[in-house]
């Protein structure tokens, strides 16, 4: 049963792709259209299910939308809030899924008049180090965390729309505000990033150690892969989180590392850690009524 009429998807990417695969195989919008930067894109986009129909112009990609979703890179995501929302009615529900809100939020929301559209930031919490719509896949939200991140001033039908989208997309919808969220992505998602980025540097290449990585090294190490010009763009825009973050981590890595080198307590270190290892996965929220904050 579709919870949809019409979902514009701009940015047929990685995420973007997904999704309208994922609407598409789900049955959740009557329609998906795509607006494309590229003609191919489109082509590609229907080609793999992802779409109904595309195009070019943001304008008309939008008109008659029930739900627009922005899934460019972040630095486009304000640009392209201001272009489509005087083409948008008063109750269609605009969102993103960039991987960075308090600045995007503050924007959008600047932007949008009393009794525009409903804008409702997102992340969801899935990717692969693959870019483009050759890299989408109708299972990328399979049980993934989706964050949202209302503020006090969208509507709360909106957010609820969203969060029943995201539980018939099979993830978990879990509400944050917009700081809050850029606060905790830098511990769990960017953080990670830059750890695997710098241990590349640690075995190069046609080093005995390279030759020597096994699964420990290669799963700690694939979010490297991912293309360079998002994750540096995502890392400028959420810097001061991350930079946080990496004092936090640095104190952590030099107990153990204090630990290691006196022989005291590093077993009931790497205890402490196994522990909150094995929480990790029962701490997670099950799919259901959105969790988290309420605002
Ligand atoms: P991606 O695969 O590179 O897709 C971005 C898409 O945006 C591409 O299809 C690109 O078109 C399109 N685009 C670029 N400029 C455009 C424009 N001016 N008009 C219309 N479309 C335009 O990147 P992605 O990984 O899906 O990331 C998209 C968003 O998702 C980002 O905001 C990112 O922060 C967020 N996100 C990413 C991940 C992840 O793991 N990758 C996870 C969660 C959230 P072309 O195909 O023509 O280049």
């Amino acid at each position: 049963m579709p919870l949809f009429e019409r979902v514009t998807i701009v940015g047929v990417g990685l995420i973007g792709g997904s999704l309208g695969m994922a609407l598409r195989a789900r049955g959740l919008a009557r329609e998906v259209v795509g607006v494309a930067r590229a003609p191919e894109t489109i082509v590609t986009a229907r080609d793999r299910g992802a779409i109904d129909r595309g195009t070019v112009d943001p304008a008309f990609g939008v008109g008659g939308a029930e739900l627009v979703v922005l899934a460019t890179p972040p630095a486009l995501v304000v640009p392209m809030a201001r272009r489509v929302l005087p083409h948008l009615g008063r109750d269609a529900i605009l969102t993103d899924v960039a991987s960075v809100k308090a600045e995007i939020v503050r924007s959008v929301e600047a932007l949008a008049p009393p009794g525009a559209a409903a804008f409702v930031g997102g992340h969801p919490m899935a990717g692969t180090e693959g870019r483009g719509i050759g890299a989408a896949a109708a299972t990328l939200f399979d049980r993934a965390v989706y964050l949202l991140t209302p503020t006090e001033r969208t509507p709360r039908g909106a957010v609820e729309r969203m969060s029943a989208l995201v539980r018939a997309l099979g993830a978990v919808p879990v509400e944050m505000e917009p700081g809050e969220h850029d606060q905790a992505v830098a511990r769990v998602s960017h953080l990670p990033y830059l750890i695997a980025a710098a241990l590349m540097g640690v075995a190069q290449p046609g080093t005995p150690a390279a030759g020597a990585a096994g699964p420990a090294f290669l799963g700690a190490t694939r979010v490297a892969g991912s293309p360079v010009e998002l994750w540096a763009e995502i890392c400028r825009l959420n810097r001061d989180a991350i930079l946080s973050a990496l004092g936090v981590f640095r104190e952590e890595l030099a107990r153990f590392e204090g630990a290691l080198a006196s022989g005291t307590r590093f077993d009931a270190l790497l205890e402490t850690a196994r522990q909150a290892r094995l929480r990790l996965a029962d701490a997670r929220p099950a799919p259901g009524p959105a969790a988290g904050h309420t605002s």
